[in-house]
């Protein structure tokens, strides 16, 4: 039996052969805190058990390796997606192409051109480098790229209607999610908030009106206001409604000199309904109908890295990118070279072939049930030993990510028929990488739509390795 007094030391845990590998790994001073902590607790547990097992230096220095294990392991790590919601906010919405990921490794590897100018060896400016490709994608006059669409919003209402009414029909004011909400951040801005319209209804004359009365109550005339429209992305409107088009809002709004603000939301730069899903309004159909600011996020239907995108009139982005809130939402260069990135594969019409999120649109039930029978021939040696019973079903997959609600695509799915769903699921989330997967009628059903291609392999070992056990 060990007593306290000859547990074993500091120093001689130190000149043992496993500590210095453990002080190659983790460094001197870790690796020292890791040893003190696990002797005092030995000591504590000591105290309230006497007779306490033996612990031998090997048993220390393992339990020293897990507790440097664990004070070093990130607490952010991938994870394989097989829930089917393509844009899944907390799993990290957009998986990005290839060609982001390059661009993103050599901008922060070494320096780059970030506020440098080439040309002339002085001073450039950040504000450049996605701009001109989201003027050809787009035909804007400007552009300006910001950490995510939240802050696009602060930002534009903070420069543009900081102690103006905002006019905002009642059925926009929507909660984003994660407690994103529309008259919060509106307020936040400093703007006053004039709601027009009804829950589910609202008319060119609601808008018409509240304009008029802005001109009333102004003291001088060349006092404009605002129009917000937002996107309501993670609702449907439905039944007895009325909403005009966006493009007879904007004609009344100029008619009132007064300035559009189209918050799309996702901001998708292809139309929705070639995946046979509902149209979601793209960026292009916001310019022709005239808005004067349009923003939108970079990672949901765009399929890039997480930014916010101001596109618009020169002479109000100018305004916006010489406000004090411009430069503390500002982005990082990884995110300006990833961004670039992705927005040239649209430039390049290679959208389909290269950026995860579309990829996974344009998947065809055929290519899916092909990569769900794939899965269930290769589980078949697990199964055999264990007696779950395993089927491919026809499901549904979602776009999510507060874009397309409701909305849905046809899918395959690899359905496992266990005892107990929810302790399968712990089990799935349990593995390395973890495995996100749903149930439904007490089954774990699997959507390979949302599997990246490169992580099947290790799906397939974690799933083996559960059906086995
Ligand atoms: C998602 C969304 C936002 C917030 O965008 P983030 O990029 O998540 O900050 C704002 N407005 C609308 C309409 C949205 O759908």
């Amino acid at each position: 039996m060990t007593t306290l007094r000859n547990l074993p030391s500091i120093d001689s845990l130190l000149q043992t052969e496993s500590a210095a590998h453990l002080i190659a790994r983790f460094g001197r001073p870790l690796t020292l805190d890791a040893l003190r902590f696990v002797l005092d607790e030995i000591r504590i547990r000591f105290k309230t058990s006497p007779t306490v097992d033996s612990v031998s230096t090997d048993s220390i220095l393992s339990q020293a390796e897990s507790q440097l294990t664990a004070w070093t392991n990130s607490t952010l790590h991938p994870v394989i997606n097989a829930t089917g919601v393509i844009l899944h906010t907390n799993l990290g919405r957009a998986p990005l192409s290839d060609a982001t990921i390059r661009a993103m490794d050599s901008v922060s590897r070494g320096y780059s051109n970030l506020e440098f100018d080439l040309e002339t060896g002085k001073r450039g400016s950040r504000l450049i480098h996605a701009e001109s490709l989201l003027q050809k994608l787009t035909g804007a006059e400007s552009a300006l790229i910001v950490n995510n669409n939240a802050s696009a919003v602060l930002l534009i209402l903070s420069a543009l209607a900081n102690k103006k009414r905002v006019i905002i029909a009642r059925s926009q004011l929507v909660e984003i999610g994660g407690g994103f909400r529309v008259p919060d951040v509106m307020k936040q801005s400093g703007a006053k908030l004039v709601e027009v319209g009804t829950t589910n209804k609202i008319r060119l004359s609601d808008y018409e009106s509240a304009l008029e009365e802005t001109i009333r109550l102004s003291v001088s005339k060349s006092v404009t206001t605002l129009v917000m429209h937002a996107h309501r992305s993670n609702f449907k409107l439905v039944g007895f409604t009325e909403e005009p088009e966006l493009k007879d809002i904007v004609h009344i709004t100029h008619q009132y000199n007064s300035i559009l603000v189209d918050d799309l939301g996702s901001g998708a730069l292809y139309d929705t309904s070639k995946y046979g899903l509902a149209h979601e309004p793209t960026v292009q159909e916001s310019m022709q109908a005239g808005a004067d600011i349009i923003c939108f996020s970079g990672d949901k239907l765009l399929g890039g890295p997480q930014a916010g995108i101001i596109i618009g009139k020169k002479v109000l982005l100018d305004k916006i990118k010489k406000h004090p809130l411009a430069r503390a939402v500002r982005a990082d260069k990884t995110c300006l070279a990833g961004l670039s990135a992705t927005l040239t594969h649209y430039l390049k019409d290679e959208a389909e072939r290269e950026i995860p999120v579309v990829k996974m649109m344009s998947l065809t039930l055929n290519q899916l049930r092909s990569r769900a029978e794939a899965w269930m021939n290769e589980l078949g040696q697990g199964l055999a030993l264990s007696n779950v019973e395993v089927e491919i079903e026809s499901g549904l997959s979602t776009v999510g990510g507060g874009s397309l609600p409701d909305e849905s695509m046809p899918t395959f799915l690899l359905s496992l028929n266990v005892k107990s769903p929810d302790k399968f699921l712990k089990k799935l989330r349990q593995q390395n990488p973890p495995i996100i997967a749903r149930t439904e009628n007490n089954k774990i059903l699997l959507d390979p739509r949302t599997v990246l291609p490169e992580q099947e392999g290790a799906l397939l070992v974690g799933l083996k390795k559960l059906l086995k056990a």
